[in-house]
């Protein structure tokens, strides 16, 4: 199954994902979580990744493009993969179609999560995140561990570069300027479905698999 996990930035896309990738057992794949890999490796692609997500801006088409087709290619994501936070613009959108198709599949379902802006600004600013597995915790509402490191894994937890309040109002401009779209776009397919992406954590992917099971 392909399943697109889509909503603006802090809808709860990623932490839903990981929840979803033990039950259907295929991978998220994460532009987001890739490029803060990239960026972390100090390559120069990462740089260059660097000088848009540090403005809560898009980084252009042809640079997401490149890195997802190489993911997708791979053995990882040959039964089929949770897309979160891609395809963000309409070109990003046919582009997956495309490279799909020729792997013979399609989005089986779009699951659009419903958050409103205040509620955003509360979670993200709030949230806290394992640099190596991408765990996400809250200050208030899943508290991390007092020594920082991540319960999963070990790792270190620490906050996002752009995870202040005036980076999520950027992100949020651009997910209403351009990232809305992608929605069109699978709509006319007939395979969204909404959901409201407030409340409980097992309550929402509750709301998620059954979106799933009627697709
Ligand atoms: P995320 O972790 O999904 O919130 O993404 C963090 C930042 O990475 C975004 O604000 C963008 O700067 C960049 N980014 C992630 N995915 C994409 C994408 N599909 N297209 C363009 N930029 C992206």
């Amino acid at each position: 199954m392909d399943l697109l996990l889509f909503g603006p930035p802090g809808a709860g896309k990623g932490t839903q994902a990981k929840f979803l990738v033990k039950e259907l057992g295929i991978p998220q794949l994460s532009t987001g979580d890739m490029m803060r890999a990239e960026r972390a490796s100090g390559s120069d692609l990462g740089k260059k990744f660097n000088e848009y997500m540090s403005q809560g801006l898009l980084v252009p088409d042809e640079l997401v493009l490149e890195l997802m087709e190489k993911v997708l290619s791979s053995e990882e994501a040959a039964k089929g993969a949770i897309f979160d936070g891609f395809p963000r613009t309409a070109p990003q959108a046919e582009a997956l179609d495309a490279i799909l198709a020729k792997l013979g599949r399609k989005i089986d379902r779009v699951v659009a999560i419903e958050v409103d802006l205040d509620v955003i600004i509360d979670r993200v600013t709030g949230r806290r995140v394992c640099k190596s597995c991408g765990q996400t915790y809250h200050l208030r509402y899943d508290p991390p561990p007092s020594d920082g490191v991540c319960t999963a894994c070990g790792g270190e937890i620490y906050q996002r570069a752009d995870d202040t309040e005036e980076t999520v109002r950027k992100r949020d401009s651009e997910y209403q300027a351009k990232t809305a779209a992608v929605l069109d776009h699978y709509d006319a397919k007939g395979v969204v479905a909404h959901i409201n992406g407030v409340g409980e954590l097992d309550e929402i992917t509750e709301r998620i698999r059954e979106a799933i099971a009627t697709a």
